[in-house]
């Protein structure tokens, strides 16, 4: 809209050729003054484009937008308050990556940017050369090449910041990720100003919590004006802060910043080509190898095999006293309480159900141990590197690497937070894509599944197992998300950025936090959500009760067993038939011409019908299943050697069984996190359905296939 005023404030580092820009902007037409209460000397100056006026304000020449000096704090007051169209961001070239910091601080506060890239000449000189184009999509903002000393790419700038004034009008901050714990405290201080009418508003919530979290003493201020606010505040703010001083031995201030710096490091490596050899610090030169096109996949390959072994070989032992114990709790409840419903609902239902998933929870540990070490020493983000590079070709964004590896990339894990993580994907289609594959990734419910078969048919070979389960299970998100991305989700993928913060040598207090808060969210669910559906699903297997003559017929038969042996083995048919007529029971036979050619059992079909609200659920029921009815627990075998010994079990149903219960329905909480975070429930019954339907056919393809080999 010619006439139209644009105000365009110019921004950058000191030694920046800032000065230089104005001038070359505004010629002679010059003022002078002071910004009012300070005195940081403030110029403007004007000059017309194409009919627009636009006036140009020099902002203090500054490193960094916290409040910690005075030209700090009056270049941000500056843009809060006047909001200006425009911030034009002079970045020397020569020293892209400290003077980027600056940028994505704009960016942060979501004010529109424009990049003069300046002294292009002494960068190349200097051997750097930088791709413009590339980095403007990879920033998310233009970015004009000058040489502002001689006037060269002035205009052009001009234009684009004239351009983009017009084009975007409101702003819009640039959510970065700040890893694990800093993005939680985000969510949850952020949840905070819901309903609270800041000073500052319109402000995004999510900039105001980052400058609490950072120690930002003005925004402090602000925000004790609410002492509603400051109330939930303080506390967040210390919690996160002593949590990151415990574990990682640092303040907020420093991760946050690490982070920034990780985000423009990944840009650089990107758009930044150097001819000339450049200082390699430590974390380079490890990544010269970690992150090499060769040696790098080959290397996280040897590091996931080395964690399975080394998960199965240290949970051997401790999983076995808790099998014990929990065999000693059933012995307990076996003597203690009298025959009837409540025996077997403690003993089923509660002892089983729990214990089965409680059973796993050294194997668990041992899980989020080895992910803890990846995680805080850095190298998860390499990882999230190199796969970028795979993801691509399957529509997905490099970010889904992350919400993979929290959903269970490695082993362990869980869909729920992964779901979640996808919201720093910026892609809306590529985030759909992994909102809907994530469920496939190996969760730490799924582990007690793999756990028990893998012990009973394949003991010899756990830890291959597992790392066979983990790189099918990326294979199939990969080939579902190439399905989705060439169908319902079609498009291109926006350009993205990885963020690779350096190495840091990780603190064992900080290990064993991060171990047990995971740990402790798993048992936290077993005692609760597993406990309840466990309950359910014994209910659901008890009743109803067999009619009062078949059971008298059964008791009978009991009665006139000859020896000990018979008895049981009659009291153990009972159960199967009281399971049989029971709900569950009914539905599990119902199923079984659709899971036949699977090779499943109807008893497994039960389970899998529990499977759909929890996967932990999957264990236990098969425990229940298989040994209802079993009354004798110095007799009783464990479940996985009953396993061993039924006729229709071998090693062939016993993967087929993994790979389904891998890709089948995401758990009814993954569900809801899908609805949450997606809007519509179209796409958690979307999800539902598509993941069935490939689970269903993958298992029959692993089943068929197998036995036309001879393997069943
Ligand atoms: P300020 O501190 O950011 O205001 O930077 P100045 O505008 O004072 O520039 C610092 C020095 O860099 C001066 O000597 C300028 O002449 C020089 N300079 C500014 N822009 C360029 C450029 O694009 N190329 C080159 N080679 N020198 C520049």
């Amino acid at each position: 809209m010619p006439g139209e005023k644009v105000t365009i404030a110019l921004a950058g580092n000191p030694n920046s050729g800032k000065t230089s820009m104005f001038n070359a902007l505004t010629g002679a037409r010059q003022h002078v003054g002071n910004y009012p209460g300070v005195t940081v000397e403030k110029k403007w100056g004007h000059v017309s484009l194409n009919g627009h006026e636009v006036e140009v304000v020099d902002l203090p020449g500054t490193y960094s937008l916290t409040a910690y000096s005075m030209e700090e704090l009056v270049a941000r007051d500056y843009l809060i308050k006047s909001k200006p169209d425009v911030v034009v961001d002079v970045v020397d070239a020569a020293n892209l990556e400290r003077n980027l910091y600056l940028a994505v601080q704009f960016m942060e506060l979501g004010v529109p940017v424009v990049i003069a890239l300046n002294m292009v000449d002494v960068a190349e000189n200097r051997g750097i050369h930088i791709d413009t184009d590339k980095l403007s999509r990879l920033l998310g903002v233009p970015v004009v090449p000058t040489v502002a000393r001689k006037g060269r790419g002035v205009k052009q700038l001009l234009g684009e910041a004239v351009e983009t004034a017009h084009r975007q009008k409101k702003w819009r901050s640039l959510e970065l990720s700040y890893g694990p714990d800093v993005d939680k405290a985000l969510l949850e201080l952020t949840a905070k100003f819901n309903g609270n009418s800041l000073a500052w508003s319109p402000l995004q919530a999510r900039w105001v919590a980052l400058k609490l979290l950072e120690n930002d003493a003005e925004v402090q201020k602000q925000v004790a004006q609410d002492p509603g606010l400051v109330q939930h505040m303080e506390p967040l703010r210390q919690k996160l802060s002593d949590h990151l001083k415990l574990t990682m031995d640092d303040d907020p201030e420093g991760v946050i910043a690490d982070y920034r710096y990780g985000f423009i490091g990944g840009i650089y490596r990107q758009a930044v080509q150097e001819t000339r050899a450049q200082r390699m610090e430590l974390s380079d030169k490890i990544d010269k190898v970690l992150t090499n096109r060769l040696l790098g996949p080959l290397a996280l390959l040897a590091v996931l095999y080395g964690i399975y072994q080394f998960v199965f070989w240290a949970s051997e032992i401790p999983v076995g006293w808790l099998e014990e114990m929990f065999g000693w709790l059933g012995g307990l409840a076996e003597a203690g309480i009298p025959e009837g419903f409540v025996k077997s609902l403690v003993i089923s239902g509660i002892i089983d159900g729990v214990g089965g998933v409680l059973g796993f929870v050294p194997l668990i540990m041992f899980m989020f141990f080895a992910i803890a070490i990846l995680e805080d020493s850095g190298y998860l983000a390499r990882v999230a590197y190199l796969l970028d590079r795979i993801l691509r070709h399957f529509g997905l964004h490099g970010n889904s690497v992350m919400a993979m590896i929290v959903s269970g990339g490695i082993s362990g894990g869980c869909a729920v937070p992964g779901v979640m993580a996808a919201r720093t994907l910026r892609d809306p289609k590529a985030r759909l894509a992994t909102i809907l594959t994530v469920p496939m990734m190996n969760c730490g419910a799924k582990l007690p599944v793999y756990a028990l078969l893998i012990g009973a048919f394949f003991a010899a070979s756990q830890a291959q197992m597992l790392f066979a389960l983990t790189l099918i299970s990326w294979g199939m998100a990969l080939f579902a998300a190439r399905i989705l991305r060439w169908t319902v989700l079609k498009g291109e993928t926006a350009p993205f950025v990885m963020e690779l913060p350096p190495y840091r040598l990780p603190t064992l207090r900080g290990l064993l936090i991060h171990t047990w808060e995971r740990t402790w969210q798993y048992i936290k669910k077993a005692g609760t959500v597993i406990l309840g559906i466990s309950i359910l699903m014994w209910a659901l297997m008890s009743f109803p009760a067999l009619p009062r003559d078949q059971a008298a017929a059964w008791d009978a038969k009991v009665e006139a067993a000859a020896t000990e042996e018979v008895r049981r083995e009659i009291e153990y048919q009972k159960g199967q038939d009281q399971l049989a007529y029971s709900v569950a029971g009914r539905m599990g036979r119902a199923l079984h011409y659709l899971t036949e050619p699977l090779g499943f059992d109807w008893r497994t079909n039960v389970a899998l019908v529990g499977g759909f609200a929890a996967k932990e659920v999957i264990v236990s029921t098969m425990g229940v299943a298989y040994s209802l009815g079993e009354v004798d627990p110095e007799h009783a075998a464990s479940l996985s050697q009953r396993l061993t010994r039924e006729p229709g079990w071998s090693p062939l149903s016993a993967f087929t069984l993994m790979i389904f219960v891998m890709i089948y329905a995401p758990c009814m909480a993954t569900l809801v996190m899908i609805r949450r975070e997606t809007g519509t429930w179209g796409w958690p019954l979307f999800s539902l359905a598509y993941n069935t339907i490939i689970a269903y056919f993958l298992a029959l393809a692993v089943f068929q296939g197998g036995r036309l080999l001879g393997l069943g």
